[in-house]
């Protein structure tokens, strides 16, 4: 077969005019990328020889060689790893399928600095070899293949593929220095680079210089290797290597357990939210080790989903190192790690939240909502999860907890008070707010899609139940404090508003569950409420937005008696020919209701109409 030109994928090519075209400072790390990745392709390599012994093909002395040319002024790196065929190059080095991509990209500024910002903290991978080289080749071989192939590029919008020799497994990257880059041809410079970004991974890295092999890295597992030995730097450097990251890790655990289960983990919680955190296929991404053997970073038990954002190695001393992905499906072992695993984090999470609030307010914005994931999914440890939360208040900035709430409670107030919705703005504005701010009452302000979920299983916090201000039976009576609501002379007369209340019931019907006086309101008019037994509105809102309810149960009205719109209501109300002329007004104090709430209106051409007709009236 002859060769064959392609194209790049849109967003490669525009990463790679970037990276082309920029000055970037810290160059180098296109080589901790191409390690990165044969270290990647060694482990699977690994994985995949565990069911097909055949793959290894005698040579199981997994390692990456670097070879400088100074004549030449090429620079390779090979391993003998698990390599690609054809398919594979074409769709792993053609396009990108990394989560957070389009993401990414839309966040490119066209400022060339700012946009070198933004790479260094997501990763270009692959595509950082262009930084270096003005062309770039990839000779590999897959594992159980016979047919090799040949990838090139100067990195301008196109590649080419064809056939190519290779003797053994594995991928080769040559790459044709730019003008000016030939430091990354000096031994010294090499072993540096490698020092200090691929010093602990597990496998080792030589740099071939004519006939003499050098080894360059430890290759010791940092993991396995006493903590006192370690500095912090090490740690930070292995965290950029196991999660492909590019911040410093916002906790490092690291720790060895020797007893009935001998395990090491070191985890990281990273100081930045990945892109791909609420991706649908996101699971947990920790490697495990048997040994030191690296086994797989697919096993979905080692830690509960609401702790995916952890980073990092577990290496386990009591599983069989042909452990298969199904065997640690329900394996005792795993199991126990996991537990090991939940206590521990929960418990560095409960220090950092008792000795560090403001760190520790950086780590909630980043992971809270993945963390509440918890109270809903699992009962044994919503305690301390409940503990470990933090939420925006109507009536204070930052974060607060349940217990900051409880201890600013009014006098004979027994009930948590929050309320859901998308927005922080929009619902500090909420008219169901109203009567809860003129009494100085805390309302905890809810804003993650996961806050209906757990509301639903999570009644009370010590004893204080949790209730939503939008229910009916948020009673503020009987709580001490501000002013009430209205003086009785600034109200609608009792009878009177007792006849518009009728009135409104009968004119709206079905369409909601009640009418009722409200005590909640100070400025607006109307509000709904939901009944004591019904669905939140706002749970409601989001189940009818994933088409997963396809009906919307009918609200309580209230009605603010002494605004002056509801009076000048009320006084009609008991007017003769009322019924008829105030069913436009019902219809709209509904609609307008609705529309606060954020809620569809039922009808927009009929509230059109009655607006205008109301409005003809008025002028
Ligand atoms: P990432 O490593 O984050 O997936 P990269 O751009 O670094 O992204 O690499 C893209 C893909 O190319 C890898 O996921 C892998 O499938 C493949 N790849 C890159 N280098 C190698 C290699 N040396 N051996 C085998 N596959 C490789
Ligand atoms: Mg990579």
């Amino acid at each position: 077969m002859t060769e064959q030109t392609l194209q790049f994928q849109a967003e490669v090519a525009r990463l790679l005019h970037i990276v082309t075209h920029a000055l970037y400072s810290q160059k180098e790390i296109f080589l901790r990328e191409l390690i990165s990745n044969a270290s990647d392709a060694c482990d699977k390599l690994r994985f995949a020889a565990q069911t097909d012994e055949t793959l290894w093909a005698g040579d199981a002395d997994l390692k990456v060689t670097i070879g400088a040319d100074k004549a030449a002024r090429i620079l390779t790196i090979a391993d003998n790893g698990i390599g690609m065929n054809r398919d594979e190059l074409v769709a792993n080095l053609g396009t990108i399928a990394r989560s957070g991509t389009g993401e990414f990209l839309s966040g490119l500024t066209g400022d060339a600095g700012k946009d070198m910002a933004l790479i260094g903290q997501f990763g270009v991978g692959f595509y950082s070899a262009f930084m270096v080289a003005e062309r770039v080749e990839v000779v590999s071989r897959k594992a159980g293949e016979a047919q090799a192939w040949h990838w090139a590029s100067d990195g301008s919008g196109q590649f080419t593929i064809g056939e190519a020799a290779r003797e053994t497994r594995g991928t080769t990257i040559t790459l044709h220095l730019r003008a000016g880059e030939d430091e990354f041809l000096e031994p010294e410079r090499l072993r540096h680079i490698v020092k200090t970004y691929s010093d602990h991974i597990a496998l080792p890295v030589l740099l071939q210089d004519g006939d003499r092999t050098e080894a360059l890295n430890a290759a010791s597992a940092l993991w396995a290797r006493p903590k006192a030995e370690i500095e912090p730097q090490q740690y930070t450097d292995f965290y950029h290597h196991v999660a492909h990251a590019f911040d410093d890790p916002w906790l490092t655990l690291h720790n060895r357990v020797e007893g009935k289960l001998d395990y090491t983990l070191l985890l990281f919680v990273p100081g930045r939210r990945p892109p791909d955190l609420f991706e649908p296929s996101r699971k947990a991404q920790l490697k495990l080790y048997v040994r030191r053997v690296f086994i797989t970073d697919r096993c979905d038990e080692l830690v509960p989903s609401w702790l995916r954002f952890l980073r990092g190695v577990v290496d386990s001393a009591d599983l069989p190192l042909n452990v298969s992905r199904e065997m640690l499906q329900h394996n005792p072992v795993v199991a126990r790690i996991r537990q090991a695993i939940t206590r521990r984090v929960l418990g560095e999470l409960e220090k950092k939240a008792a000795g560090e609030a403001e760190a520790y307010a950086g780590f909630w914005e980043n992971f809270g909502a993945v963390l509440k994931e918890g109270l809903y999914e699992d009962a044994e440890h919503r305690e301390v999860l409940l503990k470990l939360a933090r939420f925006r208040s109507s009536s204070r900035d930052g974060w607060v907890s349940l217990a900051d709430y409880v201890a600013a409670m009014k006098d004979g107030q027994t009930a948590i008070y929050v309320i859901n919705g998308e927005q922080l703005d929009q619902l500090k504005r909420s008219p169901q707010l109203e009567g809860f701010r003129a009494k100085g009452i805390e309302v905890l302000l809810l804003t993650d899609p996961v806050d209906d979920f757990w509301l639903s299983v999570v009644s009370d916090f010590e004893g204080k139940p949790i209730r939503s201000a939008t229910r009916a039976g948020a009673d503020l009576d009987g709580i001490a404090g501000g002013a009430d609501a209205a003086k009785p002379e600034d109200k609608a007369e009792g009878a009177a508003l007792g006849t518009l209340v009728a009135l409104l019931k009968q004119t709206l019907g079905e369409a909601v569950k009640d009418v009722r006086e409200s005590k909640r309101l100070t400025d607006s008019a109307v509000c709904l409420v939901a009944g004591d037994g019904d669905m939140d509105m706002h749970l409601e809102r989001l189940l009818r937005m994933h088409q997963k309810l396809d009906m919307a149960s009918p609200r309580i009205l209230e009605i603010n008696p002494s605004h002056p719109l509801i009076r000048r209501l009320a006084e009609r109300a008991t007017q003769p020919g009322a019924v008829d002329a105030l069913a436009d007004a019902a219809q709209l104090l509904l609609d307008q209701a609705r529309i606060v709430e954020g809620e569809p209106l039922a009808d927009p051409q009929a509230f059109a109409r009655r607006l205008a007709a109301v409005m003809q009236q008025g002028l």
